[in-house]
């Protein structure tokens, strides 16, 4: 993980207790419905911008190194990028996606934003679309791969030849 301000950081967590790492839901809705998942919805609305805000002033006010966007599927929140902005001005920001509404558009979004890191969490592969990591390059974002082999057991032997 890619922290910015490393040197500011370290004493914030080991002198006044705060928070390497907050976890904030922007949307509960997602394109996918991995069978093992209980954290999503095909309805619910995004997370008011304005909540939004006001949840990441108290994560900056307790200090949080980072914070992470998720889901259900973050980009599936319409103002991800200035969600992802907001939360920069002060913290570390990281985002954890599924990958398959990552397009050259979102990700210039988000990395104009100033993104510090994004998570692809592979939980399926049997979308259409490759995961784009190539797309991912031109800006400098920093691409972790995950999967969920523990409990994708349906799918584990295309993930492990994957
Ligand atoms: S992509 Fe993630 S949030 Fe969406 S259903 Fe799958 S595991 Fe759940």
């Amino acid at each position: 993980m890619q922290i910015k301000n490393l040197l500011q950081a370290v004493p914030r967590v080991l002198f006044s207790n705060a928070p390497l790492d907050a976890q904030l839901i922007v949307t509960r809705r997602c394109n996918l419905s991995c069978g093992y998942c209980s954290e999503y919805d095909s309805f619910s609305q995004p997370v008011p911008l304005e909540d939004l805000k006001e949840r990441i002033d108290a994560l900056h006010r307790l200090g949080s190194v980072n914070i992470t966007l998720l889901g259900g599927e973050p980009l599936m929140h319409p103002d991800v990028a200035e969600i992802t902005r907001y939360a920069g001005r002060k913290a570390n920001v990281s985002v954890v996606t599924n990958g398959f509404l990552l397009r050259n558009g979102v990700i210039t979004a988000l990395n104009d934003a100033g993104l510090n890191n994004l998570t692809v969490s592979i939980d399926t592969l049997h979308a259409d679309l490759p995961v784009p990591q190539s797309t991912c390059r031109p800006p400098h974002l920093q691409v972790y791969l995950c999967n969920t082999l523990l409990f994708n057991d349906v799918r584990i032997m295309q993930l492990v030849r994957f």
